[in-house]
């Protein structure tokens, strides 16, 4: 049986980020740019105003004369029909190009419109005030982003002010989850004798969502070899393939064998570590050009699910989006109350923070994996290396937050 470390190498070995493809802007928020991205042209694409005002010459503004006579109005969109002669002023609005001769806007505030005359009101004017010159933002062919930026809103602005309606990007890798087992219903139903609620697959599909994944759920997959497989094949199309339940030690655990039959490749089956051992990775047989899918074969109860994923899933995710991985951001802190571990695997224990500033953290009391609902009260787990020992109230543990 491998440690948590062996296997997450074996799991890192084999992700690569995914080629490059063309995206729209709409949709590629967080994806990871694969090209530089040059400016077409200066921006602003002319000395423009910054406020709604007047533009001038701030030499004629330097003695006590304060009245201009107004030369014509420009708005936003619209150019100057003439150069600003001496003593003119031109009415001018935020973003509008400041016509040839003017070198400062006043703006509205400080100015008293007369009919065809403006005051402007004694006030220091250097020449370039309100005036945003000419390609002060970027010049036409500066590059602007390089690849491996990863786009965020403004980024994705950015693009667009460039001229750009899609990017050459890393896209999101696509997720397959096959949640297996006969004793599952989905959520909407009214569970049998010796059913459950299949509760795995939405908790999946948020965790891949938050990691920047574009998730699918598939029909849920019973203990059958033949179905299994039919579900699993289609399971295998996707970058990523998770499976959740049936890679336990029971007769109904079916998963690795369907996974084998379909050429999947084992890479490990079970993990010191606690809760999650049973977990199976492999890869997928290569399609055409591509690399087989990353399979995780997680186990079934919902705690291992969530630990499985951000151990292993995670990280692997990052790195097929072109991002570095987030090998579980561990912090170190002291436990606000002592905890007994037990036995020979890496525990990761449910805990909360004790305080709002996060100042040391409480294991939860809990029913085991199966309890979702200490879950849902946990702000991360605590980790407790292997080995028999009573950990005492203010001896420092890691700590993997969950947010
Ligand atoms: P398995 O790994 O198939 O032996 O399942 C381990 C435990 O997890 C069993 O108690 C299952 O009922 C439970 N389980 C399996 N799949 C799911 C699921 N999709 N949602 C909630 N619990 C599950
Ligand atoms: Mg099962």
């Amino acid at each position: 049986m491998h440690t948590l470390s062996e296997a997450l190498r074996l799991v890192m070995e084999r992700a690569a980020p995914l080629p490059p493809a063309d995206r729209e802007l709409i949709g590629a928020l967080g994806l990871v740019l694969a090209e530089d991205v040059e400016a077409d042209r200066d921006a602003p694409p002319f000395d423009k105003s910054l406020v709604d005002g007047y533009a001038v010459r701030a030499g004629d503004l330097q003695g006590e004369e304060r009245w201009l006579r107004v030369s014509e109005e420009i708005t936003a969109g619209r150019l100057p029909t003439r150069a600003l002669g001496p003593r003119e002023a031109a009415a001018i609005m935020t973003g509008a190009p400041l016509p040839e001769g003017a070198d400062a806007v006043v703006m509205v505030e400080r100015c008293r419109r007369g009919d065809d005359r403006v005051f402007i009101e004694p006030q220091p004017i250097a020449s370039g005030m309100n005036r945003l010159t000419r390609g002060r933002e970027w010049k036409a062919g500066e590059v602007v982003l390089r690849r491996g930026e990863r786009l965020g809103p403004a980024h994705l602005g950015l693009l667009a002010s460039v001229g750009r309606s899609g990017v050459l990007a890393v896209p999101a890798p696509r997720v397959a989850i096959v949640p297996t087992g006969d004793e599952l219903v989905e959520p909407g139903q009214v569970p049998g004798p010796g059913q459950i609620r299949n509760s795995n697959a939405v908790t999946l599909h948020a965790l891949a969502v938050e990691a920047g994944a574009k998730a699918e759920v598939s029909p849920i997959a019973p203990d059958d070899p033949d179905r299994l497989r039919a579900i699993l094949a289609r399971g295998l199309e996707a970058n990523v393939l998770l499976i959740t339940g049936g890679v336990s030690a029971g007769t109904r655990d079916l998963v690795p064998a369907a996974l084998e039959r379909l050429g999947a490749l084992k890479v490990f089956h079970k993990v010191r570590l606690k809760p999650g051992k049973p977990l199976w990775f492999g890869v997928g047989p290569a399609r055409g050009e591509g690399t087989g899918a990353l399979v995780f074969g997680l186990p079934g109860n919902p705690v291992s699910v969530v630990v499985g994923f951000l151990l292993f899933v995670r990280p692997a995710l990052d790195v097929l989006a072109g991002r570095p991985p987030r090998r579980s951001e561990v912090v170190s802190r002291p436990l606000g109350q002592p905890f007994t571990q037990r036995g020979d695997r890496i525990t990761y224990h449910p805990a909360c923070w004790t305080d709002p500033d996060r100042r040391a953290v409480v294991p939860l009391d809990g029913a085991g994996s199966a309890d979702l609902r200490t879950l849902a009260r946990a702000d991360g787990f605590a980790i407790f290396p292997a080995g028999d020992r009573v950990y005492e109230e203010g001896e420092v543990v890691e700590f993997l937050p969950l947010r």
